[in-house]
């Protein structure tokens, strides 16, 4: 691998903030990164996620080599063997049996080309992408108000608001730049933070008000808000005049739903006050912006519940001017990009839909009489046309469907089933590469070259700092040369990203001609070495400037540039808690890992957090349910299972649980939550109502538990449960099962280590069946260390509760140990006098939640500005503060 000459600033590959990184390079594998201090999205700070970037730059389970059918291949067999089986399955059965299913991790130029391929010149709009399940309801929204799916605001916006809504957002976690661009602002100016969440999150940190509200009466609490503000005299009556459709019926729709206060706050399970106090800091407060998130749009009412938000700001004429403007956060980097090219199946390309005269100018633009004329399959339908054998062949790309679907059994059996599964991937074994039929090495983060664009509208570079290891291509060119193979070298002839992104920005120019906003065109001269500089910039693009906000002067992207009232009423979740099903399942993200972990998970500081899949459940539910805290726990839905740790917190609502939505095979047994939720779906956007599902939880009682810890990355064996953690310099494996005990031979046997007679250190105690093992590294005069640890016992002891996890990560990653410490491995205790430092809090400085009481104890703390003084603990990214402050 050797480094190239280029920039060394690219953006971070995570969630939708887009925060720039500047990199340093310091070997020809390797770079460091910082925050970019001159990106307008970060200014230099990056998440615990993006600090640690630099760790995942690793070939370890990398994809490097096309593979047909698990056989090494060429590009030439790998390119040749997809063209051929498309246009056969094409030829057979028509151009909507074939789909591609791509990924907001794919560069714009990866989706302009895909989408070209698919909708321009193969014929179908089959081509969707994760982003469906992330911000499709958002996109709807904006596009039934705006006429485009366009967010009018930018971050800015986010510190010059004087009223912050962050409405089914866990920002501190999810966009946790964000979140401290608002904290700091909030310090300043004394912004008021309201916080619309049925969780207590860490972003409850800067709240002035939560709401714990109800899951799925959103609407209901914006509507009661747009009924409160016509009560009260709060209408901005001459912007509804002048820029508005359709206010009278909205208003009479939000007054028949929500008609008081009192009302709202009983169906909401809110009290009066605090849904008073939320209405009137609304009335009261002209700069104010409300962000939604995933918590709005994974709904079966997403769409309405993005209208009911943008009703109000309409309302009150508070789009597009500063501090002021109803705000979607994009979950993925480049979920934005994606949606610029026509990624999403009923889009088109360009923001332009499936009309006669957007047909048309496609087909132009494109030189191709093949292009699609309706719309193609949203995600969830999709994976359901190739269980039902509709649609034969699909291509996914950069995205992991059997973790991240809902019903995520049933994509498992649509792949089993499909006759055809083609997989980019530049991980190797993913849930979802070990369908494939035939495996594309795609290029990974530092390596990938082209642009992203972000929620405020910013298109970055990602610059490819590294060159691509063994046979890895960038996407853009495996699509190509796919299509060359296809007989459509004319339409495809790009020799560099930059080739695709003029033709991208070109397109964008049909816009110029109607009122939509984008519009890149004045980009479509670029020449290589501007692509290469090119520094961030807001679309639209105009006379060489990028544009902060859109609509503040009332003029929208409609034909009649007037905006649209919706008229939406609240009508709850799809499907009901029972008798059968008692509990509310919500799924969600946590603070220090990204989607289905094949990156994050390689970064052993981003695994001391939460290094397990947990069921967060109030303790008062748990208790009802003879559920300890920490106990293994089997949770239950109509449509799967899986077993994970019980995590006691007083911040979720009885009868609400809360599952995170990363682990998945490789990293654990029994821990993928996309299993158990339901596939019900938004009529209108299609994205997945991941944020509720019914659902029943019970104790799970393993006979047996075992721990191992190696520095060797082993297999995880198939057991009804079991994690894979990677730490510093060990993996960490917890496994327990409800069938027999199996001996230590056989449980080292299934992990590929060496027979328990031959580890220097044992302990066998026969009638407890306690059975322990430390193997050594002890080799002429060199310093001892441990090899690998294996304890295994009945559940009546189970190695889960009295083994140190946090000392013996320190005897792992000691250089030498002594008799003492050797002693101390079979018992899986600290030695005594040596003191472990407790669960991971600050990912960041890798500081645990003992070190901090201690220091809050012995140095008499009072806060976590004075921790941070002392620890370093929360001054980096800050996610972390929220906990710090829970310690005093
Ligand atoms: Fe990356 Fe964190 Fe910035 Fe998101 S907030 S783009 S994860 S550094």
């Amino acid at each position: 691998m050797t480094q190239r000459a280029m920039p060394n600033k690219t953006t971070c590959p995570y969630c939708g903030v887009g925060c720039g990184i500047s990199a340093k390079i310091d070997s020809p594998t390797r770079f460091s990164v910082t925050g970019d201090e001159s990106h307008p999205a970060n200014y230099g700070r990056l998440c615990s996620k993006g600090s640690t970037l630099a760790h995942t730059l690793t070939h370890e389970g990398r994809l490097l080599h096309p593979q047909i059918h698990g056989i090494r291949a060429s590009w030439d067999q790998a390119t040749n063997a997809v063209a051929e089986r498309f246009t056969q399955i094409i030829a057979d059965h028509g151009p909507d049996s074939v789909a591609f299913y791509v990924s907001g991790q794919l560069l714009t130029e990866d989706y302009y080309i895909a989408n070209k391929f698919m909708k321009g010149f193969i014929g179908s709009a089959n081509i969707d992408t994760n982003s469906r399940l992330c911000m499709s309801s958002a996109v709807a929204a904006y596009k039934r108000a705006f006429g485009e799916d366009s967010v009018p605001g930018n971050y800015e916006d986010l510190e010059l608001a004087d009223l912050m809504v962050l409405t089914g957002s866990n920002t501190a976690w999810c966009h946790p730049v964000l979140f401290q661009r608002i904290k700091a602002a909030r310090e300043k100016s004394g912004m008021k933070v309201v916080v619309i969440d049925p969780r207590h999150t860490a972003t409850c940190e800067i709240a002035d008000l939560h709401l714990p509200i109800k899951p799925g009466t959103d609407v209901k609490l914006f509507n009661g808000l747009l009924s409160y503000l016509a009560e009260k005299n709060g209408l901005n009556q001459d912007y509804i005049a002048a820029h508005c459709d359709d206010f009278e019926l909205a208003l009479s729709s939000a007054q028949q739903d929500a008609p008081t206060i009192d009302q709202v706050a009983h169906d909401c399970e809110l009290t009066p006050q605090a849904v008073a106090n939320f209405y009137q800091w609304f009335l009261e407060t002209e700069r104010t912006v409300t962000c939604f998130s995933q918590g709005s749009n994974q709904s079966s009412q997403g769409t309405d519940k993005g209208n009911a938000i943008i009703n109000c700001h309409l309302a009150t004429g508070r789009v597009g001017l500063p501090g002021a403007s109803p705000f979607s956060l994009t979950g993925q980097p480049n979920a934005m990009g994606g949606r610029e090219v026509g990624g999403l199946a009923n889009q088109l390309a360009a923001h332009m839909d499936f009309e006669p005269a957007d047909i048309q100018a496609i087909k132009a633009f494109w030189h191709s009489d093949r292009v699609a004329q309706k719309p193609g399959l949203k995600a969830v339908e999709l994976f359901e046309a190739i269980e039902a054998g509709k649609v034969k062949a699909v291509w996914i790309m950069g995205t992991n469907p059997v973790v991240s679907l809902p019903n995520a059994n049933q994509v498992k059996r649509a792949l089993t089933k499909a006759e055809f599964v083609v997989v980019s991937d530049c991980i190797a074994k993913t849930d979802t590469t070990v369908f494939a039929h035939v495996l594309l090495p795609a290029v990974g983060w530092g390596e990938k070259d082209g642009t992203v664009t972000n929620s405020e509208r910013c298109i970055s570079r990602q610059r490819g700092l590294l060159e691509a290891p063994e046979q890895a291509r960038q996407d853009w060119r495996i699509l190509r040369d796919v299509a060359h193979k296809m007989g459509l070298a004319e339409h495809f002839p790009y020799q560099s990203a930059a080739d695709i992104f003029r033709e991208h920005a070109a397109l964008s120019g049909l816009n110029s001609a109607t009122n939509k906003q984008f519009d890149i065109s004045d980009l479509a001269t670029i020449s290589d070495y501007d692509y290469d500089q090119l520094a961030p910039i807001q679309w639209p693009v105009r006379a060489g400037n990028g544009t902060p906000r859109l609509y503040g002067d009332g003029q929208f992207s409609t034909a009649s540039k007037r905006a649209k009232f919706n008229a939406v009423s609240n009508k709850g979740v799809a499907n009901q808690v029972s008798e059968t099903w008692p509990l509310s399942l919500n799924t969600g993200r946590i603070r220090d890992q990204w989607h289905t972990m094949t990156r994050t998970a390689l970064a052993p500081q981003l695994n001391a957090h939460k290094p397990e899949a947990y069921i967060e459940i109030n303790p008062s539910t748990a208790q009802q349910l003879y559920i300890a805290n920490g106990d293994l726990v089997k949770a239950e839905t109509a449509w799967g299972t899986m077993i994970a740790k019980a995590e006691y917190s007083e911040a979720i609502r009885p009868l609400d649980i809360f599952i995170p939505m990363h682990w998945n095979d490789q990293w654990s047994r029994g821990g993928r939550v996309g299993a158990l939720v339901n596939p019900a779906v938004d009529p209108i956007s299609g994205q997945p109502e991941s944020k509720h599902t019914p659902c029943r939880i019970n104790p799970w009682q393993p006979r047996w538990s075992a721990l191992v810890y190696s520095k060797r990355n082993l297999p995880l064996p198939d057991y009804e449960y079991g994690v894979k953690v990677r730490g510093d310099l060990f993996y960490r494996y917890e496994i327990a099962d409800g069938g027999i005990m199996p001996t230590a031979s056989e449980l080292a046997a299934a992990f590929g280590l060496n027979e328990p007679a031959t580890a220097a250190l044992k302990y066998e105690d026969v009638k407890t069946q306690n059975y322990r093992y430390a193997w050594l590294h002890q080799q002429n005069n060199e310093p001892t260390t441990v090899e690998h640890c294996l304890y295994i016992q009945p559940q009546t002891e189970s190695p889960r509760a009295n083994i140190d996890r946090n000392w013996l990560a320190t005897a792992f990653q000691a250089t030498t140990l002594n008799s003492i410490e050797l002693k101390a491995l079979l018992s899986g205790r600290s030695p005594a006098g040596v003191e472990d430092c407790g669960r991971t809090i600050c990912a960041c400085f890798g500081v645990g939640e003992k070190t901090i009481r201690k220091a809050i104890k012995d140095h008499n703390l009072k806060s976590a500005t004075e921790v941070g003084q002392h620890l370093k603990a929360g001054t980096n990214c800050g996610s972390c503060i929220s906990e710090i402050k829970n310690l005093f």
